[in-house]
C-alpha cells in the first residue's frame, strides 16, 4: 500500500486555508499525524477518506486518483472520526453487526463471525451485549476502532481517538492500533497529543497552520532537540527568572528549590546538565525554537 498527497491545498468557502501545499508519501505501518488544535489535521483526514474535496492537488492510492476511484477506495478504507457517537440505543454487537452490514459483508453467518472476533480483539466481548450509549469513554473508542476496522480495511484513519481517555486507556488504545500495524496496512493516527506519537509510529509528519513542517522517523525529530535540553536545580528566586527567559517543560519540587527542564538554544547560564530528548521535548523545540528560527532565516 502507498498513499502519494500531491499539491494538496484546502481553502473553506470563508477564505480560511487549512492545508498549504501538502507533499507526503505514506507506507505500510502507523503514520503519526501531530499538531496543534486548528493545524489542518482534521482537514486533511477528510480529505483523505474523501468525505471532502480539495481545492486542489491529489491523493493517490497505490497510484490511483481518489476523487476519480471513490467508491472501489471507500471499502478499502477504514475511519474512526473524531466525533464518532452512537446515535441509537443499539447493543454493542448489534451495532458493530450494523457496521459491517454497511461496510458490504452480507453473509449474516460471517458477520456475526466477525463481530465477536473484532469484539474480541478490542476486549469488548464481555459487554457485547450491553447498550452501545451505555459503554464507559474508553469502551466507545474502542467500539469506534472496531467498527472502522470491519471488513478488513487496508488503510486505517483515527481522528484525536485519545482525547478525553484516561492513561490506561490511551495506551490501550495504542497498543490495538500497534498490533494492527503489524499488518499489511497503513495507519493514520492523528492526534495533538504529543505523547500518542509513540515509537510504533515509523514514521511522523507535523503540521502547522496547514503547512506541513517536519517529515520523518519519530526520532529524527528528537534528533533536531539533542543537545537543546538542559536540567538544573534552581532556588526560588532563580526559577522565577528562569521562567521568564527560557521555556520550561517541566518542574518538580526538591529540597532547595526546584528541579526544572527547560529547551533552549543556548546553554543556560546556571548549573544545568543536558538531557536526552524524548518526543515531548523535541515537539517544543521544534515549535518554538526550530521553527521561529527558520522564519527569520
Ligand atoms: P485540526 O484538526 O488540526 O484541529 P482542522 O482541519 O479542523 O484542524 O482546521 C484547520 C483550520 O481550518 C482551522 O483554522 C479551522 O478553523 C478551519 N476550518 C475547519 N473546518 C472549517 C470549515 N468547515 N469552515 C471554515 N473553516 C474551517
Amino acid at each position: 500500500m502507498k498513499i502519494e498527497i500531491r499539491g494538496l491545498n484546502k481553502i473553506y468557502p470563508n477564505g480560511n486555508q487549512a492545508l498549504k501545499d501538502i507533499n507526503l508519501e505514506l507506507e505500510n505501518g502507523m503514520f503519526g499525524l501531530l499538531g496543534p488544535n486548528g493545524a489542518g489535521k482534521s482537514s486533511l483526514m477528510r480529505i483523505l477518506v474523501t468525505l471532502m474535496k480539495p481545492s486542489s492537488g491529489v491523493v493517490l492510492i497505490d497510484g490511483k486518483d481518489i476523487q476519480k476511484h471513490r467508491k472501489e477506495l471507500r471499502s478499502i478504507l477504514g475511519y474512526l472520526p473524531q466525533d464518532f457517537r452512537f446515535f441509537s440505543a443499539l447493543k454493542t454487537w448489534e451495532f458493530l453487526d450494523y457496521s459491517g452490514s454497511l461496510a458490504g459483508l452480507r453473509n449474516r453467518r460471517e458477520r456475526l463471525a466477525e463481530v465477536d472476533r473484532l469484539l474480541d480483539q478490542v476486549g469488548l466481548l464481555e459487554v457485547r451485549d450491553r447498550k452501545a450509549n451505555r459503554l464507559s469513554g474508553g469502551m466507545k473508542r474502542r467500539l469506534g476502532i472496531a467498527q472502522a476496522l470491519i471488513g478488513n480495511p487496508r488503510i486505517i484513519v483515527v481522528d484525536e481517538p485519545t482525547t478525553g481517555l484516561d492513561p490506561d486507556e490511551r495506551i490501550r488504545f495504542r497498543n490495538i492500533l500497534s498490533q494492527l500495524s503489524q499488518n499489511d496496512v497503513i495507519i493514520i493516527l492523528s492526534t495533538h497529543i504529543v505523547g500518542d506519537i509513540s515509537s510504533t509510529c515509523q514514521s511522523m509528519a507535523l503540521l502547522n497552520r496547514g503547512e506541513l513542517v517536519f517529515n520523518g522517523p519519530p526520532e529524527d525529530l528528537i534528533r533536531h532537540a539533542e543537545g537543546h535540553v538542559f536540567r538544573m536545580n534552581l532556588t526560588p528566586y532563580e526559577y522565577d527568572k528562569v521562567k521568564e527567559e527560557y521555556n520550561v517543560i517541566s518542574t518538580i519540587p526538591v529540597d532547595t528549590g526546584w528541579e526544572v527542564q527547560v529547551v533552549s538554544d543556548h546553554i543556560p547560564g546556571y548549573d544545568n546538565v543536558l538531557v536526552t530528548p524524548n518526543i515531548e521535548h523535541a515537539y517544543v523545540y521544534y515549535m518554538e525554537h526550530k521553527l521561529h528560527a527558520d522564519l527569520i532565516e
